[in-house]
Formats: C-alpha cells, structure tokens, sequence
C-alpha cells in the first residue's frame, strides 16, 4: 500500500511518500500529510462534465460537482449524467442531480442558458 505521490494542494508540489503505516514524509507543511493520508484512504475528485441540454444555442451545458466526491463513484455518476436532459432556463448553481449517487454532493449547473 506504500506509495509515491505529488501533492496536489499547492504549487510547490512536494513529493510525498506514504508508508503502510500512514506515515508521511516529503511534505513541506501538513497539508500535505493530509492529503496523503485522504488520497489512500478515501480519494476524491470533482467532476467536471457537461449535460445535454435543449437549447436554442447549446447542445450541452456545463456542468460539476459542488465538492469533491468519492473517486470510485466517478463511472456510475457519468451513468446518472448522461441520463439527464435540461430544458432553459439554467442559471449557474441550479441543481441538475441532487445527492449524486449517494454520495451527499449535488452536480450543479456552471453556465446561465436563458433559451
Ligand atoms: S506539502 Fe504543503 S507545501 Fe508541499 S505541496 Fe503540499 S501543501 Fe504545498
């Protein structure tokens, strides 16, 4: 389980290492020990897509998740996402799919569409 990462948090971009024992080292702030720890422990990203739309002017509107969500919960959450069609208006923040595969984080609009 030991493992070589970047950390991602600041631009330095220590180079991390973290143990069997969820030691850390390389970091140059703690920041970095924390998210080696959450990078093996429970990764997460923010997905950032776009959905289809029925739009005068778009095919697709942008779209992404308002915190990060469980990495190993991406697949099934662009399954929910292809399966959703907006009708404008959409303004920015409108919630496309609340509580996104169970995850507690909601897919939000990133693009006002008017018609
Ligand atoms: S460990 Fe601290 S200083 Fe190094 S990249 Fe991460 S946040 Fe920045």
């Amino acid at each position: 389980m030991a493992r070589d990462l970047t950390c991602i948090i600041c631009p330095r971009g220590c180079h991390l290492h973290i143990d069997d024992n969820l030691n850390v080292t390389g970091n140059f702030c703690p920041r970095g020990a924390a998210y080696a720890k959450q990078e093996v422990l429970d990764p997460r990203r923010t997905l950032t897509t776009t959905v289809r739309c029925k739009s005068q002017l778009l095919e697709v509107c942008p779209v992404k998740t308002n915190a990060a969500m469980p990495k190993d919960k991406l697949f099934e959450a662009m399954k929910a996402v292809n399966e959703v069609t907006l009708t404008p208006p959409v303004h920015i923040g409108d919630i496309v799919i609340k509580d996104l595969c169970g995850t507690g984080v909601d897919l939000v609009a990133t693009r006002d569409i008017e018609k």
